[in-house]
């Protein structure tokens, strides 16, 4: 293990320190809806509605990976759900922190990696989700393999991440970060994103049923983002952990 991994406590080391660097540097802007975060803001209600009507977050324990300054964890935790937020970015769990008590919804967060927690609590929670997360790591497939690790079984697992082909470098690259600017030059980096069939891969090895794959696009002319069958550029994964009784 290398000097920079383990001042995240990375466990196995899966972790890009210039990453956590990135998102350490924007924190204080997260809660602003007019930032860098503006889009995280703006499909955040999509984004709860898709895992509220395939796993009603009622009631349910549960764990966001890659949580950041937390605005899907509050979202979840308004749905009536018990969340655990987990980063490696101290500043922006200091922000989501201090904003959980500015706004009294209850979540709490750890500076933690997914492995290791997994070794923690194995089995422990209903849902986990993991949004915008896997396209900043080293291996996503040993996160998914944590996540699956870390449900119940039956637990739902839900991610996003961004498709891998030359549409999805002209539209979350050159379209996003650099004609509309909706997010800061080198944000992303394209060889990291994900195709829906190594998703597939990784949830299979993983031992996870998958359900279902919905994508999400932007209309820049409306200025809004839906979600539909086009999964070219951003997409959702819903998949299951065998075993148990799924409740949905
Ligand atoms: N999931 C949140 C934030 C997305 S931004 C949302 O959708 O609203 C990506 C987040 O992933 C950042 O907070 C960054 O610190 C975190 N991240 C990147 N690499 C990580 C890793 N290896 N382990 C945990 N979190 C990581």
């Amino acid at each position: 293990m290398t000097e920079p991994q383990q001042q995240y406590n990375t466990g196995p080391g899966n972790v890009d320190p210039a990453e956590i660097a990135k998102f350490d540097e924007l924190a204080s802007r997260w809660w602003d809806p007019h930032s860098e975060f503006k889009p995280l803001h703006e499909i955040n209600p999509l984004r709860v509605n898709y895992i509220d009507e395939r796993a009603p977050l009622a009631g349910k324990k549960v764990l966001d990976v890659g949580c950041g300054g937390g605005i899907l964890c509050e979202a979840l935790a308004k749905r009536g759900a018990h969340v655990t937020g987990i980063d490696l970015a101290e500043a922006p769990l200091g922000v989501a922190q201090l904003h959980s008590l500015e706004s009294g919804v209850n979540v709490e967060y750890r500076q933690i990696t997914v492995e290791d927690l997994a070794a923690e609590q194995p089995g422990e929670y209903d849902i986990v989700t993991c949004l915008e997360m896997l396209e900043h790591v080293p291996d996503p497939g040993s996160v998914v393999q944590a996540c699956q690790r870390l449900l119940r079984p039956g637990g739902q697992l839900f991610v996003s991440t961004i498709n891998r082909n030359p549409k999805s470098f002209l539209f979350a690259i050159i379209g996003a970060e650099y004609v509309l600017q909706l997010l800061p030059k080198g944000t992303h980096s394209w060889r990291k994103f994900i195709r829906p069939s190594e998703m597939t891969r990784f949830f299979r090895e993983a031992q996870l049923q998958v359900h279902d794959v919905t994508g999400l696009t932007y209309n820049p002319i409306t200025k809004r983002y839906r979600l539909g069958r086009d999964v070219d550029v951003n997409y959702f994964m819903h998949a299951s952990k065998r075993g148990g009784v799924a409740d949905d």
